[in-house]
């Protein structure tokens, strides 16, 4: 069965000053699916996220979303001075598409004070805003820099569970990076590798395994 794309990245480059950090990037991502973003430190996957979000302009190639597209960036910026709540109040005035039930009920599912100001939240709460906010733009594409980073290994396993219910809910596209590959195993649909700003590997995770040797962390007992 042929998926259509929701992002269609083709031939993507980027430079820093005369440094090249992506070149030839060339993948899509498809509604409804998680694929994980793997590649070591310095990799470039920062920069791949954040050129897809539009928030930096590429060097060279495409980038065609179908739809909206929300970032959660890899420092969660925030507002320090406005509270978990207010966050979200301003995320609504910020955004012409925006769901206030969807983003209240985040932060409620993991227990953010939301009277508290960001500034004052713990990492792991911040990244909880952020999420909160990104979900309640709806976006159409979700991409997420290193999103468990920082999150109890239990709440780690709630986040997916929910941001998979939400993206099977919405058919909206998840775009996840991560250096621990073991992290996404089971829960992504597609792979790409990213080595020296290169896509070097991508496909269907299952294919892929079946067909790579390749070191994805320890297999569980069971
Ligand atoms: P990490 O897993 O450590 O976050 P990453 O895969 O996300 O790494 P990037 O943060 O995209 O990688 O960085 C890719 C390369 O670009 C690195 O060599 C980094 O030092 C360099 N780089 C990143 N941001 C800038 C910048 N603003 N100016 C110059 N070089 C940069």
């Amino acid at each position: 069965v042929e998926i259509e794309a929701v992002l269609r990245v083709e031939d993507l480059a980027k430079r820093y000053g005369a440094k090249p950090v992506l070149a030839g990037c060339t993948f899509e991502l498809y509604a409804g699916q998680v694929t994980a973003l793997v590649g070591a430190n310095g990799a470039g996957k920062t920069t791949l996220l954040t050129v897809l979000s539009g928030l930096l302009a590429p060097d060279g190639g495409t980038v065609v979303a179908c739809g909206r597209v929300a970032l959660v960036a890899q420092d969660r910026p925030l507002y320090d001075h406005l509270s978990a709540r207010d966050m979200l109040r301003m995320a609504r005035h910020l955004n012409l598409v925006w769901d206030e039930d969807r983003a209240t009920r985040w932060l409620r599912r993991f227990h953010v004070p939301p009277n508290r100001l960001c500034g004052r939240l713990s990492t792991g709460q911040r990244t909880q805003v952020a999420l909160a906010v990104a979900l309640g733009r709806v976006p159409d594409v979700l991409l997420l820099d290193e999103p468990l980073a920082n999150l109890d290994p239990l709440v780690r396993n709630e986040v997916m569970a929910e941001l998979l219910t939400e993206a099977a809910e919405t058919e909206m596209a998840l775009l996840m990076s991560t250096h621990v590959v073991a992290e996404l195993g089971g829960v992504a649909d597609n792979l790409l590798v990213l080595t020296h700003g290169t896509i070097t590997l991508a496909g269907q995770i299952d294919d892929l395994l079946a067909n790579h040797r390749f070191y994805v962390g320890p297999r569980s007992a069971s």
